[in-house]
């Protein structure tokens, strides 16, 4: 029976980003899905490597600043070996943050109307109200279908093994280790095993990270078939306490994002696109003339803790790679970065000591 050296359960952008790494550092690679690989949360996101946020967990902070600083390199290596591009964008989030919030990073600039008005002339005159303050942040963002498209590509490159439309049922085990994996129609061995199947991870036997979902609406407009302009009608991601705004080279704009508790629902509701879309269009009011082209639901893989769950498991072998929560695409490179120096139990240039999955159960 043909074997691995690491099977990773989940071909999302955290499955993805690993397996190409894993492979890259020469071990055998096959990565399971039980659909498609990036049809999941990491199709839904919008794409921003937001890590000037004034908010992030005290303990991620490393993590983010980390991953931040090797993400423009990350993207051009995928971009370099696959030959498609992640639309990885670099003009920086023009923010309007509440009066008591700070930029989370270095490289901010504090703007007034005026600035705001240079920098993005689509901005409404009084998008800037009085509890508010303006920054240029120096963040960039990606097309996260166009990334998950870009990594498939580079890890078939390298060699990765990809089986999909079959779901992981099970971790196999021998000798009290991983063993392999068990789908409904085939078993696959491997001596390590990682959990990347996001907020489905806690479904496969006997055990895995305690992940729920956490949904996300989004909402697509597309400029009116009359406006044959050329560019993105928004330069700037443009992020405010109600709405973010997230231009794509296309001209493509996306408006999100709800959190929602609902279960596994991905259903959309009206409500919640006309709110985007009106709140969208107070800020920019260019887009109170565009169409809405598509709205979709996506499944955010959260943690009892809402922080990553990163190392092995107490069955040695198996890893978990899963919890980013709100923040997957942007930890996605400095996950892949870590989880490689585990699994080759080299030393660690990060502690993940605060992301172990044995901080929730006994068995986890
Ligand atoms: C609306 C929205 C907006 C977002 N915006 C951003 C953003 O701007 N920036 C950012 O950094 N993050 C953002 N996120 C979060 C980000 O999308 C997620 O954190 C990230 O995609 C998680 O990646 P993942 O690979 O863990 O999960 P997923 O992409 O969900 O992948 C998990 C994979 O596992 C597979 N799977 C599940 N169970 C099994 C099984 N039993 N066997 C085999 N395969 C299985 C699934 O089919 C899926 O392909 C957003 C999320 C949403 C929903």
């Amino acid at each position: 029976m043909k074997s691995w050296d690491v099977i990773i359960v989940g071909a999302g952008v955290i499955g993805l980003s690993l397996g190409w790494r894993l492979r890259g550092d020469g071990l055998r690679v096959l990565v399971v899905d039980k659909g498609e690989p990036g049809r999941e949360a990491s199709y839904a996101a919008g794409g921003m490597i937001a890590h000037c946020d004034p908010n992030p967990a005290s303990k991620l902070r490393a993590l983010v600043r980390a991953s931040a600083e090797i993400y423009r390199a990350f993207v051009r290596e995928i971009e370099d070996e696959s030959g498609e591009s992640a639309d990885l964008r670099e003009q920086g989030t023009l923010a309007f943050f509440l009066e008591h919030e700070n930029p989370g990073c270095e490289g901010a600039r504090r703007l007034d109307a005026n600035d705001v008005r240079a920098l993005e002339p689509v901005i409404a005159r009084d998008a800037l109200s009085k509890d508010r303050n303006a920054y240029l942040l120096p963040e960039c963002s990606v097309d996260p279908r166009a990334l998950c498209g870009t990594l498939v590509k580079a890890a078939r490159h390298r060699g990765v093994d990809f089986v999909t439309g079959s779901a992981v049922i099970e971790v196999e085990t021998q000798n009290g280790r991983a063993a392999g994996v068990r789908t409904a129609h085939s078993s696959y061995a491997a001596d390590i095993v990682v959990n990347c199947a996001g907020a489905w991870a806690a479904q496969i036997r006997p055990f895995g990270p305690p992940t729920h979902a956490a949904k996300g609406q989004m909402v697509c407009v597309v400029p009116a078939p009359e406006d044959v302009a050329e560019g993105p009608v928004v330069q700037h991601v443009v992020r405010a306490p109600e709405v973010y705004i997230i231009p794509r080279s296309d001209r493509r704009v996306l408006l999100g994002a709800t959190v929602e508790d609902a279960g596994f629902d991905k259903r959309t509701d009206a409500n919640t696109v006309e709110t985007f879309y009106r709140a969208a269009a107070t800020i920019v009011p260019t887009i109170g003339s565009m169409r809405i082209h598509d709205a979709w639901a996506g499944l955010r893989p959260a943690s009892p803790d809402n922080l990553p769950i990163l190392g092995e498991t107490s069955l040695p072998g198996y890893f978990a790679a899963t919890g980013h929560y709100r923040d997957g695409i942007m930890l996605a490179p400095v996950t892949a970065k870590l989880m490689t120096q585990i699994i080759r139990r080299e030393a660690l240039s990060l502690s993940l000591d605060a992301f172990s999955p044995l901080r929730f159960q006994d068995n986890s």
